[in-house]
């Protein structure tokens, strides 16, 4: 019996009950990806056949997805700050979470006066690229010790924000010897070896997630080596664990920094921690 799109969807959406919350969206969005064809497509056609070669691709996807891998890298992308973000398991999938750290970096940012931003660890290049997106006039240098991480957010910079974001591969600062901002922003790795939500993301880099026993290796390496790179007056804005403010503040204060705060996310936690040079 040939495959209709409606009997494909079908299937797909039974199947993706068990991993998603959404299997009907899930299940639209990626034969559309499949087709190459908006969304609305698939309910004005649903009685053609399915084409071999999208049918074969589909089933492809379906079962990566069924096997646990996240939604937004079985599609490819995932939206953040409103910006469709291309993404692939050598990055992390970026949170909503994370859009409290750029909305507070923003605040740091005039939108009329020309400003050095640096964002370390940058991944998918997700805040670099919403910062230069609401900040055109800003010049932005983005970071990751991962050249496979910058191939992406290179390529997400080159469609979304083209030639506003600087790229540089290395650990932390190391790369941007001598060089000074007004904004250094950077959403680390802070997660506790042992965490047992770790369980939950196999599919995720290690390395942009776990930073040591408690998590907070590498804020330690960071958070003191700032304000070498800060111009005077200059801001420094991290995201950390929601059982870190306090020590995170402690880092921040040990290190000289002043109007030292922390942000709330959009659960109510300790999230986004800011000092001033
Ligand atoms: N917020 C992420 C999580 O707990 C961790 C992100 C990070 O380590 N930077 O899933």
């Amino acid at each position: 019996m040939s495959e209709t799109i409606r009997s494909a969807l079908q299937e797909a959406i039974y199947k993706l009950n068990a991993p998603s919350d959404d299997p009907r969206l899930e299940a639209t969005a990626l034969l559309a990806h499949c087709l190459e064809k908006p969304r609305s497509y698939l309910f004005a056609h649903d009685e053609e056949e399915l084409p071999r070669k999208a049918s074969k691709e589909f089933a492809k996807l379906i079962k990566r997805r069924c096997k646990g891998e996240p939604y937004a890298y079985v599609i490819g992308r995932r939206e953040f700050w409103s910006l469709e973000l291309e993404v692939n398991s050598n990055v992390l999938i970026p949170r909503p979470d994370t859009e409290v750290l750029v909305e507070a970096a923003l605040k740091h940012i005039p939108p009329d006066l020309p400003c050095l931003v640096a964002d370390l660890g940058t991944g998918s290049g997700a805040i670099a690229i919403a910062i230069s997106h609401e900040r055109p006039q800003a010049q932005i240098t983005a970071t990751d010790i991962s050249a496979k991480a910058l191939v992406v957010a290179t390529a997400n910079a080159e469609r979304l924000v083209p030639t506003r974001v600087e790229f540089k591969k290395g650990d932390w600062l190391d790369c941007l010897e001598g060089e000074r901002f007004d904004v250094i922003i950077s959403n680390p790795p802070y997660v506790a070896v042992r965490d047992p939500h770790l369980a939950d993301l196999p599919y995720e880099p290690t390395k942009a997630l776990v930073a040591g026993a408690d998590g907070l290796d590498e804020l330690i390496r960071l958070i003191p080596e700032a304000p070498d790179h800060l111009r005077k007056g200059g801001w420094l804005l991290v995201e950390h664990g929601s059982d870190q403010g306090e020590e995170v503040r402690k880092l921040f204060l040990n290190a000289g920094f002043s109007n030292v705060a922390t942000r709330f996310d959009l659960a109510g936690s300790e999230r986004v921690t800011q000092g001033q040079v």
